[in-house]
């Protein structure tokens, strides 16, 4: 094994050696370890399956700060074998822990076969998390979470189509608002795996970080998605408003300015987080002084249950022909208006509103006039 430093993220000491390891990723492991430690903090134990390990640092955050009871830690490359037990010796010395070196698929498929379910899942991919959704959703627990991770920013947010409709079953188109498109189509995705199998999800948050993005549900006992709550969303070209679109609808929608609109989905088009979640993680992150991730959960309660799109300051900009105001100006104005305004975590030059973008337009030329 190739000699790296010793280094250290959270409780975590690791060598990351040949495996993968991107320090910039800390604030998505950082709400996994937050969210595992509510979920610990309400039951007597927390059975933990780590499926895609790389170094192991998740695992021995997971234990060390959310003190999961027990971690099955799975990484497919068995060349890491030397690495991972070297960094997971405390956990393995104390047989809190079992190493393994499987595919994710049939880890899942050995996991189901033996009725060994799990409290918490964490399934970070490289690449499409599409292929293990299914499997993923039947390792868990009834209650349990699923945190699972894609890097395929490019077709879900419309830039290869095909791809999109191959891995989700949904069309996804380019727009403004596409980041949030993308954690809605796995949001959606994984709706309709569970439902498939007789369970439902409830998303309990979803996290836009760039090249990634993760989405944490909770297994429900039934089916949960509705016509209303998985359809489309409609985007018009030529004036820039949103629609969501239900399939009962989907031969006779039109944009208000006549045109025709182009389809996304179909997609997850209820809460894009779980209120109740994020608060209890905010409340923990502050008792931890973990302030930038409690105001970032603050954010994502604030834009919750807003409608699934937003508007770019540069969109508003451009389709009024003006120089747009600051963010936090355009914010007080909406809401002195009567309408719900926050910023976005997907975007930091962006309105989600449930104004139009009419409306944004007109109060942001008020504000600039
Ligand atoms: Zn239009």
């Amino acid at each position: 094994m190739p000699l790296t430093p010793w280094q250290t993220e959270g409780k975590a000491r690791f060598q990351v050696g040949s495996a993968f390891y991107n320090p910039a990723s800390r604030t998505s492991r950082d709400l996994g370890v937050l969210a595992a430690a509510v979920q610990r903090a309400a039951s007597d134990g927390l059975r933990l399956l780590d499926a895609t390990s790389g170094c192991g640092v998740r695992a021995l955050r997971y234990a060390w700060e959310s003190e999961a009871t027990w971690l099955w830690v799975n990484e497919a490359n068995p060349e890491l074998h030397e690495l991972l037990t070297s960094n997971l010796a405390p956990l393995l010395t104390e047989q809190r822990a079992q190493l393994t070196h499987q595919n994710a698929r049939r880890l899942f498929a050995t996991c189901a076969a033996d009725l060994d379910y799990y409290d918490f899942i964490d399934l970070d991919c490289f690449g499409s998390v599409a292929p293990f959704l299914a499997a993923a959703l039947g390792t868990l627990k009834i209650g349990g979470l699923l945190y699972a991770t894609s890097t395929d920013g490019r077709s879900a947010t419309g830039h290869q189509p095909t791809v999109s409709l191959q891995a989700y079953g949904a069309y996804a188109r380019v727009h403004p608002a596409a980041r949030e498109q993308a954690l809605r189509l796995l949001l959606g995705a994984l709706q309709q795996q569970a439902a498939a199998l007789g369970f439902g999800i409830q998303p309990g948050f979803s996290f836009w970080a760039g090249a990634t993005h993760r989405v944490l549900v909770r297994l429900q006992p039934k089916p949960n998605l509705t016509p209303d709550n998985y359809g489309f969303l409609g985007y018009c070209q030529i004036c820039g408003e949103y629609q969501t679109i239900l399939w009962q609808k989907l031969g006779r929608t039109s944009c208000d300015c006549g045109q025709a609109l182009t389809h996304s989905g179909p997609l997850w088009l209820g809460a894009l987080h779980d209120r109740p979640l994020l608060t209890a993680m905010g409340d923990r992150a502050r008792s931890w002084q973990w302030f930038s991730q409690a105001k970032l959960l603050d954010r994502m309660h604030a834009e919750a249950e807003l409608p699934p799109y937003y508007f770019p300051l540069g969109e508003i900009g451009r389709r009024g022909k003006l120089d747009v105001p600051s963010r936090s100006q355009l914010l007080a104005a909406l809401q002195a208006s009567g309408f719900q305004a926050t910023p976005t975590h997907c975007d930091a030059e962006a309105v989600k509103t449930d104004a139009t973008l009419a409306d944004c337009v007109a109060i942001a030329r008020q504000i600039v006039s």
